[in-house]
């Protein structure tokens, strides 16, 4: 579920600090796009990875700091037998509901946020040459655009996305364009990009691609 734009003007001053003592990357791109696939490369190579979908799931997973929240507010019944959200009938909830999904972003951001920040206190402190935000919906939350020195977009045809995301999670198409809907657009993210990885070939391909990505952003002047 892509809950995670977790990005406010707050977030925005609190990582402000760094800006200038690190580069800050972002990462974005659509559902399925290969985010992960390019951050778990980038993090081989020794960038600090911050992954606000990781962060989501952790804290909406059994005894995560979201979950006593969203049983108070939605019920036992979103919370399944093993403790975690219960993100099928969530995500089926806050699509026909606008209201519910506030509800859940007013409980998850603000723990996504406080996590983000530390995590990126963290990996400065320890030295890595530079930090990766990984940000599904970076554009649609506005805020990050600001505070980053560069946006890197992981960019494929929309029907690759589609092929993708109904086979790594067994989901019909009409539930992976639904989702799709929700994003901005190729074109609209395109237009923000510093840098454009292509993820439409092979995955060797794509590591030879973010190997020289890597090698780009090293040379970017701190700030
Ligand atoms: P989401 O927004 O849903 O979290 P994502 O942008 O992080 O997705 P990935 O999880 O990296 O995308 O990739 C989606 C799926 O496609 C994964 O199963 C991944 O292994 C596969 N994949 C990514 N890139 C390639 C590629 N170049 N060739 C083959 N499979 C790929």
């Amino acid at each position: 579920m892509a809950t995670t734009s977790a990005s406010t003007h707050s977030e925005q001053s609190d990582l402000r600090g760094l800006k200038g003592v690190i580069p800050l990357i972002g990462l974005t791109g659509g559902i399925g796009s290969g985010k992960t696939a390019v951050s778990d490369q980038l993090g081989k190579l020794g960038a600090g990875i911050i992954d606000t979908d990781v962060i989501a799931h952790q804290i909406t997973a059994a005894n995560g700091s979201a979950i006593e929240s969203i049983r108070k507010h939605f019920g036992s019944d979103y919370i399944d037998a093993n403790g975690a959200l219960d993100r099928i009938k969530m995500r089926t909830l806050v699509f026909a509901k606008p209201k519910d999904k506030k509800a859940l972003e007013a409980i998850t951001h603000p723990l996504i946020r406080q996590e983000t920040i530390k995590q990126a206190l963290q990996l400065a402190k320890d030295g890595v040459p530079y930090l990766v935000f990984v940000v599904p919906l970076l554009l649609e939350s506005g805020a990050w655009l600001n505070l980053i020195d560069r946006l890197v977009v992981v960019d494929c045809p929309v029907e690759t996305q589609i092929n993708r995301v109904m086979q790594r999670n067994n989901l019909p198409r009409s539930e992976v364009e639904k989702i799709l809907k929700t994003q901005a657009s190729r074109e609209e993210r395109l237009a923000h990009a510093d840098f454009v990885i292509e993820n439409q070939g092979t995955l060797s391909q794509l590591t030879e691609e973010v190997n020289q990505l890597n090698q780009k952003i090293l040379q970017i002047q701190k700030g």
